[in-house]
């Protein structure tokens, strides 16, 4: 019968394998029983278990990697899955069923679907294992035998109950799965609180407050600062905590500093209205937004609307009438979900998050074409400075002096030769100059400003809270609330690093990147970077060489080795409700020491979660598509 041949035909299709090495490939079950069910077949065309004998261990055991390998490329938690066979196959061509012990999923329809994971007539991968160390082969099992644990009571795999009915197994599964969810978020909500008991994975510490990585940066650069006081919100913040507000503001002064390739005018210091964890935390981001792990509008919102409060609104909120009033949930909720994305550093605006992220991406990659020539000028200078060629410098300003030089450089003729030379550079890279630090020339573009001035739920004047925001808007215009400020002996004042000299005009490169042609939505390299969820994660967190997405991913289809040595980057699908998601799964750190498997392919996560949440094949799922919630409830699959 030709449908038993069907796994056969689906990994004919190269589009169809999530990974592949010489011997054995992963693809996605077509009619997942859970929310992630993976199969793992050889290459070599072997028909089925009973086929197996000892020396067919090499393969199995390369099975198990590639088993291993998907659920790290997914980012989930292997003591989640069962991985195995089926004691009577229905499908041609050995299969290792890898699947999550959640089955919740909407292809889950039968008792027979359930009894076959979840009784002895599903083998465990180590059962089949020693049988063929031991035996040399596998038997099939009698029919009655078969039919028996088919037809076998309705047993929950979680707990004692016994459903009387099919459907009251998969009421208590999707039961079993809400809880878990739920608690994992609370789980998440306490996770800074956490952090800063363990220490060791803070940046800065002091006695006061510490400085952390986000987990899930939202830009290249997302530090957290989060005060040993347990303060829940920034709502709950009082006329009291003004000192500890500037102690924060020194520390994240200070992680800004350390960040070697951007200036500290490219960050935003403030806090979330709608803050998701239980615990007050600062937030000290790149503007440039462009990161893995922004997947919703809500995560742009949440940073490019009112519901995030500047540093300096809520300071001077704080010391002009003592208290940061909470945001109406209404009014939250109509932020969060506001379909207008606006760029943060130029005009344009879209109603996806898709397009804004390839959009941010002209803007990421055009400043960091900047930084590089800017290093480049500075190791040059470096090296006449350090060897004194003063002739070689002489002609360097000879030939500097060719290029037209403008007002500003006429005047810097007594310059040395290499600072001159420099010049030259600057009026046509102004950002690139060597002196980064926070003089104010330096501040050309800041996203507060411009949201003020463009983002129209900045200026409504429906609730408390925006009154807050008009009464402030001096703030806004520019003028630092440093002089409200109540300790004096702060070297750098609220403002510092977020004031626009210029309020109201945008750097003008940011601009051109509207008429960038890599804006053109054909451009198919750009596109499929975004298609595949290839922007970079915390690949670029500090002391680590910047990423360029160009040169590490040459062909999309092709996943970099992630720092573990495996082939793709570990995602984490396993987003709460919008709000953070639990740490990506490194299988090192849980104690298993597996080797390697030579892998050929392995599809970008995105594009696979994409795939499965889908229930597509993956050749179907070259349209970018919103990372969906219990994508098995969505599956249009068919029992098969
Ligand atoms: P088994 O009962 O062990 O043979 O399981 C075969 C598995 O293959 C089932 O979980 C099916 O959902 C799955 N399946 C059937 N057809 C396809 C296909 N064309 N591509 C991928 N998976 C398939
Ligand atoms: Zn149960």
């Amino acid at each position: 019968m030709s449908w038993q041949t069907g796994l056969i035909k689906t990994i004919l299709d190269p589009a169809n394998l999530i990974i592949s090495t010489d011997t054995a490939v992963v693809i996605a079950d077509k009619y997942p029983k859970a929310r992630h069910h993976y199969l793992v077949l050889p290459t070599e065309d072997i028909p089925n278990i009973f086929q197996l004998s000892k020396k067919h261990l090499p393969l199995l055991e390369e099975m198990h990697l590639l088993a291993r390998n998907i659920i790290e490329v997914r980012g989930e938690s292997w003591s989640e899955f069962q991985i195995g066979f089926h004691a009577q196959p229905s499908m041609q061509r050995l299969h290792l069923h890898v699947i999550s012990k959640d089955f919740v999923s909407s292809a889950l329809k039968t008792k027979k679907h359930w009894n076959s994971f979840n009784t002895p007539f599903f083998v465990p991968y180590e059962t089949l294992y020693s049988r063929l160390k031991g035996e040399d082969c596998f038997q099939r099992l009698p029919t009655d035998i078969v039919n028996g644990l088919l037809a076998s009571p309705l047993k929950c795999n979680k707990c004692e109950f016994i459903a009387k009915s099919f459907p009251m197994l998969k009421d208590h599964l999707q039961q079993h799965h809400l809880r878990k969810m739920a608690d994992k978020k609370e789980a998440a909500k306490c996770s800074l609180t956490r952090i800063l008991q363990k220490k060791r994975e803070c940046l800065i510490e002091t006695e006061l407050a510490a400085v952390m990585k986000d987990a899930y940066p939202k830009a290249q650069y997302h530090f957290l600062v989060v005060p040993k006081e347990d303060i829940s919100n920034v709502t709950a913040m009082t006329a009291d905590h003004l000192q500890l507000l500037d102690h924060m503001k020194e520390l994240a002064n200070q992680i800004i500093e350390q960040q070697k390739n951007l200036p500290s005018s490219h960050f935003l210091i403030g806090f979330k209205i709608d803050q998701f964890m239980n615990r007050l935390c600062m937030h000290v981001i790149s503007n440039d937004f462009y990161s893995e792990s922004m997947r919703r509008k809500q995560h742009w919102n949440s940073f490019n609307t009112a519901l995030f409060l500047t540093y300096q609104t809520a300071y001077a909120l704080l010391r002009v009438q003592g208290f940061i009033e909470p945001m109406p949930e209404e009014e939250m909720q109509k932020l969060r979900n506001s379909i207008e994305l606006r760029c943060n550093q130029c005009d344009f605006v879209s109603k996806g998050l898709v397009v804004l992220k390839a959009h941010l991406f002209t803007h990421w990659k055009e400043r960091e074409d900047k930084f590089t020539i800017k290093d480049q000028v500075e190791k040059l200078t470096r090296i006449l400075d350090e060897t004194k060629l003063t002739p070689i410098a002489k002609v360097l300003e000879d030939q500097s002096q060719r290029i037209v030089p403008s007002k500003g450089q006429q005047q810097g003729d007594q310059q040395s030769p290499p600072a001159s030379y420099l010049n030259t550079f600057a009026s046509h890279f102004p950002r690139t100059v060597s002196n980064r630090s926070a003089s104010s020339g330096n501040h050309q573009t800041n996203p507060n400003w411009q949201r003020a001035n463009q983002n129209p739920h900045m200026n409504s004047n429906n609730s408390v809270f925006n009154q807050q925001f008009q009464h402030f808007s001096n703030y806004r215009l520019g003028h630092s609330p440093n002089n409200l400020r109540t300790s004096s002996h702060r070297p750098a004042g609220p403002g510092n690093h977020q004031t626009n000299p210029n309020p109201g005009q945008h750097a003008p490169k940011w601009r051109r990147a509207n008429q960038n042609p890599q804006m053109n939505s054909n451009n198919s390299i750009f596109n499929q970077q975004f298609q595949l969820g290839h922007a970079p994660n915390n690949v670029n967190m500090p002391h680590q060489a910047p990423f360029n997405p160009f040169k590490q991913y040459p062909n999309m289809r092709q996943a970099a080795p992630n720092k573990n040595g495996s082939h793709a980057t570990p995602q984490n699908m396993n987003n709460i409700n919008g709000a953070e998601c639990s740490p990506p799964l490194n299988i090192k750190q849980q104690g298993s020491n597996y080797s390697k498997p030579n892998i050929h392919k392995c599809l970008g996560s995105q594009q696979f979660a994409n795939t499965v949440n889908q229930g597509q094949n993956p050749s179907q799922a070259n349209k970018p598509k919103p990372f969906k919630e219990n994508p098995a409830s969505k599956t249009k699959a068919k029992s098969k």
